[in-house]
């Protein structure tokens, strides 16, 4: 039996009915005969924390964070950056990957796709350098380094290579952005002549937002800066099915966190309709980065359990109702659990 420390950072909106669903999971995954031990330190953060303690992100949430091996965090409100951009920073987490499927009986605009958006992390716009050059002007800065864009391009190189694509699409503006995308590229350059197995193309982000409306399935694996990836993997998560089916991982050299990709959702928080999906896909993300760093197969199948489960209430239309489904949050969490813990499933 192998025991893992996660953190589970509660969140805002709808947040906190998200965290009890993957909470449920963990616990279940333990009870049954998975080798696998869970220590969930459930922290909170965000808005209802700030009001609570003055602070979005209190001091015993950072440390129960520092002490576990990875972290699970819901949907933050009005103070995310103040959570999410603190907690990238401190671990370092820079690279940002976003998956996009269709899944079965899942209305949506595309068919077969599977593709994964891979965006720097760490520096673009994202630093917030902003400043008044006069009462009427802002100026905002940009960085992009040589050696953030080649960790960026190895990381996603290293997951194209992983996939049966075999492809990566490096999205950029560099006709505008003629010093710093530039350097991007030619970054990304270096990196793909390491891997003469995979095919490699350009794409300015106006295009690329138009051919994932278009042709999504041209589309394998993504590789662009911080702004540029913020956008079109929320335009290919809609695409896919739902924003509610959408996973996010975060990770750095040691630690990693993985959450939904969509917010708080303020209006339909409390109300048991959310879909926990994107949750539960951030859980399976989870136990794919702990199952590589630790070489621990255990956890390996509980993730291809998770999207085989998943698979497979929707092929039976066991769904959540933004999704086209009847049930709510509870009794779809309910049916989840009582499919991937089933001792037959194995
Ligand atoms: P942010 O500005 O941080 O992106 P937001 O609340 O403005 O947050 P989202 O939460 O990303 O926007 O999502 C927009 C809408 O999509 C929500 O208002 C909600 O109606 C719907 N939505 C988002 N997540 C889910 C979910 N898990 N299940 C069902 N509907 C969702």
């Amino acid at each position: 039996m192998t025991t893992y420390d996660v953190s589970l950072l509660e969140g805002d909106g709808i947040g906190p009915e998200l965290s009890e669903c993957v909470y449920s999971i963990l616990v279940n995954i333990h009870d049954k005969s998975s080798n696998l031990k869970f220590n969930i330190s459930r922290v909170e953060a965000g808005d209802n924390a700030k009001l609570k303690y003055n602070k979005p992100l209190p001091d015993e949430t950072f440390n129960e964070i520092k002490n576990s091996q990875a972290c699970l965090k819901s949907p933050v409100g009005e103070s995310a950056a103040d959570v999410v951009l603190v907690l990238r920073r401190y671990f370092n987490l820079y690279a940002n990957v976003r998956p996009s499927k269709n899944y079965p009986n899942i209305p949506s605009f595309s068919k077969d796709v599977d593709l994964i958006t891979v965006r720097e992390n760490t520096e673009d716009l994202y630093l917030g350098w902003e400043f008044y050059s006069d009462d009427d002007t802002v100026i905002s800065l940009r960085k992009i380094s040589r050696e953030a864009s080649k960790r960026i391009a190895e990381h996603a190189f290293k997951i194209a290579d992983s996939r049966e694509g075999k492809k990566v699409t490096i999205v950029h503006k560099s006709n505008v952005l003629r010093l710093s995308d530039r350097l991007f590229i030619d970054t990304s350059r270096e990196v793909a002549k390491e891997y003469p197995n995979i095919e490699f193309e350009q794409m300015y982000i106006d295009a690329c937002a138009m051919e994932l409306i278009r042709n999504p399935n041209r589309f394998d694996t993504i590789l662009t800066t911080n702004l540029f990836g913020d956008i079109i993997s929320d335009e290919a998560a809609q695409i896919t099915g739902s924003i509610g089916l959408a996973p996010a991982a975060n990770i750095g050299k040691d630690f990693a966190m993985f959450e939904p990709v969509h917010g708080a959702a303020f209006d339909i928080a409390g109300k048991n309709v959310a879909n926990p999906t994107s949750f539960i896909l951030a859980l399976k993300m989870m136990f794919d980065w702990l199952g590589e760093k630790y070489k621990d197969n255990n956890l390996t199948v509980q993730s291809n359990k998770i999207e085989k489960a998943v698979d497979d209430l929707f092929i039976k239309n066991v769904k959540t109702i933004d999704i086209g489904g009847k049930l709510s949050t509870k009794e779809f969490s309910k049916r989840f659990i009582n499919l991937l813990t089933d001792i037959g499933y194995d």
